[in-house]
């Protein structure tokens, strides 16, 4: 028998340090009182309680545990340490199958949980995981990564939450309607949702501005306007329309890969003929071409956009050459959707670019043009809070708030403080449910 179950008020004290809260009045604290993974003191309250253990946080920021909402983790675990947008020349790039058993499978993904525990990242999402993948290239994306994903969850390995969005067609490719419907009716497993919730499926609607396969409403310079993914009987449009209906009336959320205006306009459509929506939020992945009045239009209906500063930063110079100035400078408008107040969250889509919200955060501020406390407060509400909305669970988690789990992250200095680089920020800790899973110099 511990302490702790010898009449300790709680397993866990932290003070010593700045404690932002990102309750809704933005409460900035001094103490933090844990017990059974979950909050329950703040400020002097947690104080007074006596602890079994006790971290100083010699002036450090602690902060609601980071959620990446689109991060391919088996996939970054297999690749790790080779990302798209790096240094490694394409000829040195790993390819063709990557995992090849079981064991190759847990790897991945104790590797990508390793490294996330590392970033501060407490929490993300694993966009499409399903059987239209399991003649996939990589291995990374069938059925046989979700039963990975299953044994590890039942065997409590997990140091991330995950949230899972289920796939029936190709990543990045073409689905096929009846294949879709017959896969959607599947059961879903049975899990914690606390630590694996697959609440939704992903749809490929589009491709990219780049290589002029997002589907736009005026044409590239070269005059093709992209086109939809997805594939059936009566056309590609039904098709899409008719996944994303299907999706909405079982109760599934749904995360639309849309980067082209056409794309993004067809799915709000759809949201908007639906009316409410199910347990999580509806979102566009990317939206790099999304215009205000779609924005506004997505905001009204209840639905947000997990968008990626790193792939804007990357990719603009190239989607110039397609797109033009203008249509160009006026993309991946985040200064927009923070201002509307529509659910936004930012993410790396790693291994896309590297899972290092603070170098995704730098590139956001470029993004915003600005760098001043309430710029940055609301970045990092978009890595937080933002992210446990889209999870459809900000109920418990997303903030430090009494009865909400124990996810922080832990940093050297206060990131909210303007004129520096969120990328030179140290992360000091990583709790998960009030148990540390990474340390600094340990
Ligand atoms: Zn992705």
């Amino acid at each position: 028998m511990n302490d702790a179950q010898l009449g300790d008020d709680a397993d866990l004290l932290l003070h010593g340090g700045r404690i932002r809260t990102f309750d809704p009045t933005g409460s900035v604290v001094d103490a933090l009182a844990v017990r059974a993974g979950r909050i329950v003191a703040l400020g002097a309250d947690a104080l007074r309680l006596r602890a079994a253990e006790t971290i100083d946080l010699d002036g450090r920021t602690a902060l609601p545990g980071v959620n990446d909402a689109h991060l391919h983790a088996a996939w970054l675990g297999a690749r790790w340490p080779h990302l798209f947008f790096s240094d490694t020349p394409p000829h040195e790039q790993p390819s063709g199958r990557l995992v090849h058993s079981a064991e190759d499978r847990r790897n991945a993904l104790r590797s990508a949980w390793r490294l996330l525990a590392e970033l501060g990242i407490t929490s993300y999402t694993e966009p499409g995981i399903g059987p239209g993948e399991d003649e996939g290239e990589t291995g990374c994306f069938g059925t046989a990564m979700m039963d990975t994903y299953l044994e590890l969850h039942r065997s409590g390995a997990q140091t991330s939450r995950v949230t899972l969005l289920r796939l029936f067609g190709e990543l990045d490719g073409t689905a096929d309607l009846a294949t879709f419907e017959r896969g959607i009716r599947l059961p879903k497993p049975e899990t914690d949702p606390r630590w694996l919730a697959v609440t939704g499926v992903k749809i490929f609607a589009d491709g990219i501005p780049p290589m002029t396969t997002a589907w736009v409403s005026e044409p590239y310079l070269d005059g093709s306007s992209g086109e939809l993914l997805p594939q059936g009987a009566e056309g590609a449009l039904a098709s899409y329309r008719r996944m994303i209906a299907l999706a909405v009336e079982r109760g599934e959320q749904v995360a639309v890969h849309a980067t082209g205006d056409r794309s993004i306009e067809e799915f709000l459509r759809v949201l908007e003929a639906a009316g409410s929506s199910g347990s999580a939020p509806h979102y566009v992945v990317h939206a790099d071409l999304a215009s205000p009045a779609q924005i506004a239009r997505m905001r009204a209906v209840g639905a947000g956009f997990a968008v990626q500063p790193l792939i804007a930063e990357h990719t603009r110079a190239w989607a110039g050459a397609q797109l033009g100035a203008e249509r160009t400078a006026a993309a991946w408008p985040l200064d927009e959707m923070i201002a509307s107040g529509a659910l936004t969250t930012l993410t790396s889509d790693a291994p896309i670019a590297t899972p290092d919200w603070r170098i995704s955060l730098d590139a956001a501020l470029a993004l915003l043009g600005r760098d001043d406390a309430e710029a940055r407060t609301a970045l990092l509400r978009r890595v937080t809070l933002d992210p446990a909305r889209q999870d459809g669970a900000a109920q418990w988690k997303g903030s430090l708030e009494v009865g909400k789990v124990a996810d922080i992250t832990v940093l050297d200095e206060d990131p909210a403080e303007p004129g520096r680089a969120f990328g030179g920020i140290g992360i000091a800790r990583t709790v998960v449910d009030g148990r540390t899973v990474f340390e600094s110099g340990r």
